[in-house]
């Protein structure tokens, strides 16, 4: 006699159970220690093994050789009740015996002994459909069961079983059993049953399971009713579900925007009979994995074979894992609809479109980096102060503060001192002048790469300002608030560079400017310290030599036309950041005006391009 697939296979023994490994060891230590409980409620979706496990579990307790997580299957019990032909084991389908009196004839039986058995079994099914009345008849029975009688509820709406029956009974959450450990089992049967199937179509009907081994066996059975033993195309066409292909094919297409191929596939799909929201939902899936595989979590994606997985690599290059994420957002939303519209085609011509339309977007730390500059931006807003800001920064301080150390440079003691020196030994004259030298020629040097870095910056400076005016010619210069605010909005990156150089840069500069001065302070101090030390000697004669022609050394016009330079470096340097700094003000200033004189949208208008700017680059960097 002919017996579908999901009653031959049904599990006999705990070890014959697949996917819910927990639970099994849990009943299997239970029944070996025996210490059974008195109820238990199994809960879990469809054809997961509730009542598979709740018949192995009756057979362990009764089994005369028992109790036995692993029941003889010879002895009396065992046999009558693989048969069974048990009286004592009593199944009782919830949905269809809801009422009082059910469970008043359920109470009145309940006192008899067990007749054949060592326990009374009671099976309940659906257990969550009882009425409320069955509820409080059965509840009376779970607070005094008698010696002999075990219950076992299942259920696959927990939620409405009621506290007090779930509180005297020990709860069993089954799983959906993942699409590889059903296709595994698929497998097996198919080798068992001699039916040749490829793996592709094993894994398309464990896919299309959503964890129930039951509904897996039931479709199996559907597809070898239709193409017999030896299946081989694409059994996705009889279920009503679209072929993998060509959920890949399509998907390649809207990653590459290519709008007329995409909206073939799905007239075709349409044309097929396919059902529309089964596609829809398979595409989600199939753009999941292919994020999945993206964030290398590859492990996780159980519903397709390794070598299926391998082959999503190219397509996951294409797009980045936001866009993604928003694709499949628009599919679910799409699934969430699909019941409220009256021409499913029509709708998923239109998803198609949005899909393709998704914009790019970058990833979430740039996109967290650029909204931290533009709320950095707003703090330093004050639209009147920035300029002010930035002359206090480069007027004053730095400039002042150089040639006063210049100056005390000139007024230093060495003079004074030098008169004093005593100069017993060539040693020490040479170490000073040497000193002297040292010290002038870094101050030269560091002056003169001061002073090319400054140029530099000057160079940047006239180079942006020389785009800004390309910009605004090309803009079309006059015009409404928009075309006068555009080239700022096109140098939104500049422009979050420029704040940062108010903050930042300044206050570098003045650190380095003045780090340099302290330096070359300390350099004549050493020579200074060299004199006054020298001055102590007794040789007065040749130290009297040596003064005069150290005083003729610093006398000398060219000692003099060093330190005339070294101000005028200074003030050079200082004259160049402030106009710098001045320029890098207005600029900042005529920006803000412009945007402040634009109309109310121009901040949002400005947002928007920057992100377009940021969106591009970013493109660019996946191309690349
Ligand atoms: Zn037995």
């Amino acid at each position: 006699m002919y017996q579908v697939l999901a009653r031959k296979y049904r599990p006999k023994t705990f070890d014959e159970v697949i996917g819910q490994d927990d639970i099994v060891k849990t009943l299997k230590n239970a029944v070996d220690s025996d210490r059974i409980a008195h109820a238990y409620i199994f809960s879990g979706t469809r054809g997961v093994g509730k009542t598979s496990i709740a018949r192995i579990l009756a057979r362990s307790i009764n089994c005369e050789k028992g109790p036995a997580s692993n029941p003889c299957g010879v002895c009396h019990a065992c046999v009558e009740m693989l048969n069974g032909n048990s009286v004592d084991i009593i199944e009782i389908d919830g949905a269809s015996n809801t009422g009082v009196d059910d469970i008043r004839e359920l109470k009145e039986n309940i006192m008899y002994s067990p007749q054949s058995l060592k326990y009374k079994i009671y099976i309940i099914d659906e257990v969550h459909m009882l009425s409320k009345n069955a509820f409080n008849a059965l509840l009376k029975t779970l607070e005094e069961p008698p010696e002999h009688v075990k219950f076992i509820f299942a259920t696959t709406e927990i939620y409405k079983v009621p506290e007090t029956i779930l509180s005297r009974c020990q709860r069993f959450t089954f799983k959906r059993i993942a699409p590889s450990v059903v296709y595994l089992k698929l497998k097996e049967i198919a080798g068992e049953e001699k039916i040749e199937i490829s793996d592709e179509n094993l894994m398309t009907i464990a896919s299309l399971s959503d964890g129930s081994l039951r509904d897996a066996l039931s479709t199996f059975d559907t597809v070898i009713s239709y193409y017999g033993k030896e299946i081989k195309e694409d059994v996705g066409a009889i279920l009503g579900i679209t072929g993998k292909d060509t959920v890949k094919k399509i998907t390649e297409y809207i990653f590459k925007k290519d709008y007329e191929s995409s909206i073939k596939v799905i007239n075709d799909i349409y044309i097929a009979g396919t059902d529309i929201r089964q596609f829809i939902r398979q595409l989600a899936f199939f753009l999941r994995n292919i994020l999945v595989l993206k964030l290398n979590y590859k492990s996780i994606i159980s519903d397709m074979l390794e070598a299926d997985v391998n082959s999503l690599i190219p397509l996951a290059e294409l797009k980045g894992e936001a866009e993604i994420l928003d694709m499949i957002d628009i599919l679910l939303e799409a699934d969430g609809r699909y019941q409220r519209v009256t021409s499913p085609l029509l709708m998923m011509e239109l998803v198609i479109f949005r899909l393709i339309g998704t914009p790019s977007k970058m990833e979430i730390k740039a996109i967290l980096e650029k909204l931290d500059n533009i709320d950095k931006l707003e703090k330093i807003d004050s639209i009147n102060n920035l300029p002010n800001l930035e002359r206090k920064y480069s007027s004053g301080n730095i400039g002042a503060d150089s040639i006063n150390n210049i100056n005390n440079i000139n007024n230093s003691n060495n003079k004074n001192n030098i008169n004093n020196i005593s100069a017993n030994n060539q040693i020490s004259k040479s170490s000073i002048e040497e000193n002297n030298i040292n010290t002038k020629d870094a101050a030269t040097n560091s002056i003169k790469d001061k002073d090319k870095s400054t140029d530099k910056d000057t160079e940047k400076n006239i180079d942006k300002n020389k785009e800004k005016e390309k910009i605004l010619n090309n803009s079309g210069g006059i015009g409404g608030n928009a075309a006068v605010s555009n080239p700022i909005l096109a140098d939104g990156e500049d422009f979050l560079d420029h704040i940062d150089s108010i903050t930042n840069k300044n206050e570098n500069k003045k650190t380095v400017y003045k780090q340099d001065l302290i330096k070359k302070n300390a350099g004549l101090n050493d020579s200074k310290n060299i004199i006054n030390s020298n001055s102590n000697s007794d040789n007065n004669d040749i130290g009297d030599d040596y003064t005069a022609d150290y005083e003729e050394y610093i006398n000398t016009d060219k000692r003099n036309d060093y330190n005339s330079k070294l101000i005028n470096n200074v003030s050079n340097i200082d004259n160049k950041i402030i106009n710098a700094n001045a320029d890098k003000a207005y600029i900042a200033e005529d920006k803000l005006n412009n945007n402040k004189g634009g109309n109310s949208n121009n901040d949002g208008a400005m947002i928007r391009n920057l992100f377009e700017e940021i969106f591009d680059g970013f493109i660019e960097d996946i191309k690349d």
